[in-house]
C-alpha cells in the first residue's frame, strides 16, 4: 500500500468524516497521558485541540514529550472507540494514530499551567505574557477584539468613512491629561508630544475636505496610575463634516450595534435611550448611568418639610436636598446589613445614611420613631413608590453631592443583589453637558469635554455664568461605563479664540499652541463634529471581564510598567548626550 501524502490540518478541524485520512498537524503539547502503554497527547494550536495516540515502542520520543513542546505529527484519522468520545471538544469524535513525529522545539516547564485559566499572580503572567496569551481566555479575548475591530472597519467603510492615519510625534493636545514627551535629537532642547488623541488632526482632516474620517487610533496619556487605566490605549476615533449631533449619534449607534452583532451575536436595540446630563444625575446620581436595573433616585426633600428629624430639618434649612432610592424587597435585611450599608455610604462621602425598612410587621429605621409619621410614609410612597416590603435609603447634602453619593450606593446595592448582569447590555446617551466645570483642585474653569467643543444653541453668546453654559457634547455609556465622548466642534476662529480666552489662555499662548488650527479655520473650515470610543473598555464589557489588561495583548501593569520587556528603563549616557539631556535623579534612589 502506498502511503499517501498527508493533508495539513489545524488542530481544530478534524471531524468523523475525515476518518481514514492521512493528516499532518503542528502545535503545542497541551497535555500528555500514558494509558496502558499508549501515549495520548492533546495537541493544541490556535484553532483547537486534537487527540493524538502514539505507541512509544514505535516512536520512542513520544515518552519524552512535555507540556508546551512543539511538535509535528503525521498519522491516520480514526473514530475514537465508542464511549471514549469527548463531547466538549469539537474534534472529540476522532483521534489521530501517529506514525511519524518531529519535535520542532522543546519547552522549559512553564511558570504556570497554560491549558487552564486558573488564578495566577498577575506580575508573573505579565512577565511571561507570551505564555499567558496562549491560555484559553486570552486567546478568546484577542480573537473577540479582532472581530469587533474588523466589524467597525467594515461598517464605517460602508458608511463612506476613510481610515486615515495621523502622526504620533506631535505637539500637545489638551485632553485634560499630561502628555508623554519625546526629545528631538535633531532639534536639541525641543520635544514632541505623543497624541492624547488625534483630535486636532481629525478636525484638520475636515478642513481638508475628507468629510468622513475614522481611525483605530492609539492614544497616550501620562495620567496618574489607577487600577483600570493604561498609559496607552486605543480609540475608535471618527469625525464628520456638516453633521448634526443626531448624525454622529446615528453613525455611532450603527457602529456599536454592528460591532456587538458581528463579534458577539448580540442584537443591541437602537436607538439608545437618551438622558440629559441633569437627568442622569437626578435619576442615577452619575453621568454614566447603569440602566440595567431600576432603583432610580428621587429627591424627596418635599416629603421631609416640617420633619421632626433634626438632621434632615437642619439640612433642608441650609438649602440642602434629601435624595434617596427604594430597594424593593429590602425590608428583609437585618440591622447588621443596614449598618454595613451605612458604613459603605460613609466611604462614598455620606455624612450619614438614613434607612427605613417597611416590613409587614412594622417599620424599622435609623431615624427616631417619632419622625416616622404616617404622613411621611405616605409622602414617600407617593414620591418614590416606597411600599411594604421595601427599604429606602436617604442621604442629605448639597443636591449634586447627595445625588453622587446615593448613585454610588445604588450601584453597591445592585451589586449585592446581583442586578448588574454582565451578559446584558444597556446603552444610553448622556446629552446637554455643561460647557465648563470648575477644576476641583485649582478652582479654575476647565472644559467639561475639551476646548474645541461648540456651545449649544442658546449658549453661543457665552454671556452670564460660565458654569450655566451648555455644550453640544454627548457621551455614550454602557452598563455604567463611559465608552466615549464626542462633540460638535467650533469651526469659527473668533468663537474658538473666545473660548480660549474664557479658559484663561493668553493670546500668545493660543498663537503658539493652536495658531495652526485657527489659521486653518480661516480657509473655509466646514462645521464638523465627531466622537471617540475606548476599544479596550468595549472589549472588556463584551468579554464580561474584570480588567482592561485582559483585552490588550501586551498591557502595562498597574504601575504602567511592562514587566516582560522591562520598560521604562534608564538609557545609556551616550544617548542622553546625543539628546542634550541630563537626568537629575540619583540612580540608587530611583523608585
Ligand atoms: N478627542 C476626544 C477624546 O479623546 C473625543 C472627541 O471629541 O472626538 O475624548
Amino acid at each position: 500500500m502506498s502511503v499517501s501524502q498527508p493533508r495539513r490540518v489545524t488542530c481544530g478541524e478534524l471531524r468523523a468524516q475525515a476518518s481514514g485520512d492521512r493528516v499532518e498537524l503542528s502545535g503545542w503539547v497541551n497535555s500528555s497521558r500514558d494509558h496502558g502503554g499508549l501515549i495520548f497527547i492533546d495537541l493544541r494550536d490556535r484553532f483547537g485541540l486534537t487527540q493524538l495516540v502514539i505507541d512509544p515502542r514505535a516512536i520512542g520520543e513520544a515518552a519524552s514529550l512535555r507540556a508546551e513542546d512543539v511538535i509535528r505529527a503525521t498519522g491516520l484519522v480514526r473514530r475514537r472507540p465508542a464511549g471514549t468520545e469527548n463531547e466538549k471538544l469539537e474534534t472529540g469524535e476522532v483521534e489521530v494514530a501517529v506514525d511519524a513525529l518531529t519535535v520542532l522545539n522543546r519547552s522549559k516547564t512553564p511558570p504556570f499551567p497554560i491549558h487552564t485559566d486558573g488564578e495566577v499572580d498577575e506580575s508573573l503572567r505579565l512577565r511571561f505574557r507570551y505564555l499567558d496569551l496562549r491560555r484559553p481566555h486570552l486567546q478568546r479575548n484577542i480573537a473577540l477584539r479582532h472581530r469587533a475591530v474588523k466589524a467597525v472597519r467594515d461598517y464605517l467603510d460602508a458608511q463612506g468613512f476613510f481610515e486615515i492615519e495621523t502622526p504620533m510625534l506631535i505637539k500637545q493636545t489638551p485632553e485634560g491629561a499630561r502628555d508623554f514627551i519625546v526629545p528631538s535629537r535633531l532639534h536639541p532642547g525641543d520635544f514632541y508630544a505623543l497624541p492624547q488623541s488625534p483630535q486636532l488632526f481629525k478636525q484638520l482632516l475636515m478642513v481638508a475636505g475628507f468629510q468622513r474620517y475614522f481611525q483605530i487610533a492609539r492614544c497616550f496619556r501620562d495620567e496618574d496610575t489607577r487600577a483600570d487605566r493604561q498609559p496607552e490605549f486605543t480609540q475608535i476615533d471618527l469625525e464628520m463634516a456638516f453633521p448634526t449631533q443626531d448624525d454622529v449619534i446615528a453613525v455611532m449607534e450603527g457602529t456599536l450595534a454592528n460591532m456587538f452583532f458581528e463579534a458577539l451575536g448580540e442584537k443591541v436595540p437602537t436607538p439608545f435611550v437618551r438622558l440629559s446630563h441633569a437627568q442622569a444625575l437626578a435619576e442615577y446620581g452619575s453621568d454614566k448611568p447603569d440602566l440595567r436595573f431600576g432603583m432610580k433616585l428621587q429627591d424627596v426633600s418635599a416629603a421631609f418639610a416640617g420633619t421632626e428629624f433634626k438632621i434632615f430639618a437642619a439640612a433642608l434649612a441650609a438649602g440642602q436636598a434629601i435624595v434617596g432610592f427604594v430597594e424593593s424587597g429590602g425590608a428583609r435585611r437585618s440591622r447588621r446589613e443596614f449598618d454595613a450599608l451605612a458604613a459603605t455610604a460613609g466611604e462614598f462621602g455620606a455624612k450619614g445614611l438614613v434607612w427605613i425598612a417597611r416590613a409587614a410587621d412594622g417599620t424599622k429605621s435609623s431615624m427616631p420613631k417619632t419622625a416616622l409619621t404616617d404622613e411621611l410614609m405616605g409622602a414617600l410612597e407617593r414620591a418614590a413608590g416606597f411600599s411594604v416590603g421595601d427599604a429606602m435609603y436617604l442621604v442629605a447634602d448639597a443636591r449634586e453631592a447627595a445625588q453622587l453619593i446615593a448613585g454610588k450606593l445604588r450601584l453597591h446595592v445592585a451589586d449585592e443583589r446581583g442586578l448588574r448582569d454582565p451578559r446584558r447590555f444597556a446603552f444610553c446617551w448622556v446629552l446637554d453637558f455643561p460647557l465648563f466645570e470648575r477644576d476641583a483642585e485649582s478652582g479654575a474653569l476647565t472644559p467639561a469635554h475639551h476646548p474645541f467643543t461648540a456651545p449649544a444653541p442658546g449658549s453661543e453668546s457665552l454671556q452670564g455664568d460660565p458654569l450655566q453654559l451648555r455644550a453640544q457634547h454627548y457621551d455614550v455609556v454602557l452598563n455604567g461605563m463611559e465608552l466615549g465622548s464626542g462633540s460638535i466642534r467650533i469651526h469659527d476662529p473668533a468663537m474658538q479664540r473666545k473660548i480660549f480666552a474664557l479658559l484663561g489662555y493668553s493670546p500668545e499662548e493660543v498663537e503658539r499652541r493652536f495658531g495652526f488650527l485657527l489659521e486653518a479655520f480661516e480657509y473655509g473650515a466646514p462645521p464638523h463634529g465627531g466622537i471617540a470610543l475606548g476599544v479596550d473598555r468595549i472589549i472588556l464589557l463584551m468579554a464580561g471581564g474584570q480588567s482592561i489588561r485582559e483585552t490588550i495583548a501586551f498591557p502595562k501593569n498597574q504601575r504602567f510598567q511592562d514587566l516582560m520587556i522591562d520598560a521604562p528603563t534608564a538609557v545609556e549616557p551616550k544617548i542622553l548626550r546625543e539628546l542634550h539631556l541630563r537626568v537629575d535623579v540619583d540612580p540608587v534612589r530611583r523608585p
